[in-house]
Parts: structure tokens; sequence; C-alpha cells
């Protein structure tokens, strides 16, 4: 089995088999798995990998839906989100002028926000807290780790990615996934570096994983640790 990644999706490619069409499968643990017929080329099985992208988007997209640790979540005072790692409680407080902040150690939401739009628009605030502390907060790690990995990163953007924690394009911008600022900084520290490596090498292969360990000796550890828990970074 070769680990391959072909733009963001990454798949793992099986030795061929005595057929003509290849067998694209989403595996119970939804790891992506291709099956070509034997005479195929890795780069002619990445090229059928691309043309069935969005069939794979949409399938990983159900998998997820059905695999996420579903936590039910109520809008009252006390209960707990995580921000780096750490638990915030909730308090719902009258007259502020931000829809959510974090103050004192709460993640302090306005009522109105509730009254108006319901549990959605709670949500939707703190993804919007999630998302902007994350411009900063990765920004900072990937102006850490950039130069130390010799590349140029050109872009950051973070926004729902549904099921990456981060991605890179080959024209050098960053996407990384607003759940990411759930995670402990040193989890977010692997997500960014294991992101900067694959300017290096886009696919999953012992070059690659030598530079992610060149830059973080300890990454195995923290990949574990996203692999745990990962699931219940959510909202
Ligand atoms: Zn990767």
């Amino acid at each position: 089995m070769i680990a391959r990644r072909v733009r963001d999706i990454d798949y793992q490619l099986l030795p061929g088999a005595d057929r003509k069409t290849t067998d694209i499968v989403i595996e119970r643990d939804g790891i992506v798995t291709v099956r070509p017929p034997k005479h195929f080329t890795p780069e002619q099985v990445d090229a059928v990998v691309d043309s069935k992208r969005l069939w794979i988007y949409k399938n990983l997209a159900e998998w997820r839906d059905l695999n996420a640790a579903h936590v039910v979540r109520e809008w009252v005072n006390g209960e707990t989100f995580l921000y780096l790692g750490r638990n915030y409680r909730l308090k719902l407080v009258s007259d502020q002028e931000t829809q959510l902040k974090l103050l004192h150690g709460y993640f302090c939401l306005s009522r109105d926000v509730l009254e108006s739009g319901g549990a959605q628009a709670a949500k939707a605030a703190l993804r919007a807290f999630y998302c902007e502390k994350g411009r900063q907060r990765i920004l900072e790690r990937v102006n850490y780790f950039a130069p130390k990995a010799g590349v140029k990163p050109i872009a950051l953007l973070i926004k729902d990615l549904q099921f990456k924690w981060a991605s890179c394009s080959k024209s050098g911008k960053l996407v990384f996934h607003w759940k990411c600022m759930m995670a402990p900084l040193k989890i977010i520290d692997y997500i960014v570096v294991h992101e900067l490596c694959h300017f290096h090498y886009r696919d999953h292969s012992a070059a690659f994983w030598n530079e992610v360990d060149k830059l973080m000796p300890d990454y195995a550890e923290r990949k574990a640790w996203l692999r745990d828990h990962g699931a219940s970074l959510d909202l």
C-alpha cells in the first residue's frame, strides 16, 4: 500500500488487480483506498482519483456525518467549549456589543444571539471566534515554522474544511480548519508543520515524514493525539 495525495485528497494505493476499472472505496475508518487495473502507473491512478474527486468529497462528507462524535450542545450557562485545548464555560450576557468574547475565563455570549438566531447563530458566533483567533495564532505559528522548513507560504485562510484539518495548494496557500483552534497549541503546531512539509512533498512518503521529523522530533505523539481526540474537537 502506498500513500499518495492528489490536491487535498490523501489515498492509499493498493496493488493493481485484474480489472478494467479503478475501484475507489471509502473504508470504515474514513481512509480512501484505490485499486487500479494492473498496468496503471501511479500518475495514471492520480488522474483517475482527481477526476472522481467530487464523488470522493461527497462520500467523505457523508462518512464524517455518520461518524462524528455527536456532541449535543446546550446553550446554557456552564456549558463548556474548548479553546486551545482548555475548557471554558459559557456565560450568557446581556448588553454586550460583540456577539462573543473570551473574558475572565468565560465564553461570554450575547443573549441576543441566542434569542434571535438560536443554537445555529450561537454556533456561528463561536466559529467566527475560532476563525478570528486562528488567523492570528496560526499565522504566528506559520511564521515561526516556515523559515525552519525553508518554505514561503503566500496566504493563510481559516475556514470550514469539512473532513480535513488543513490543506495547502501548490501555489503556497495554506488553509486551516477553524476546529484546529479547539486543539492544544502543541497539536496546532503539528498540523502547521505537517502542512509546511507538504510544500516539499505532496504525499505521505517516508521522505515527507522525515522532513516532519526534522522540525518536530516528537511529531508521532502529537499525530496520535489528533487521531484519538480529533473527533471530540467539534461544536
Ligand atoms: Zn498530509
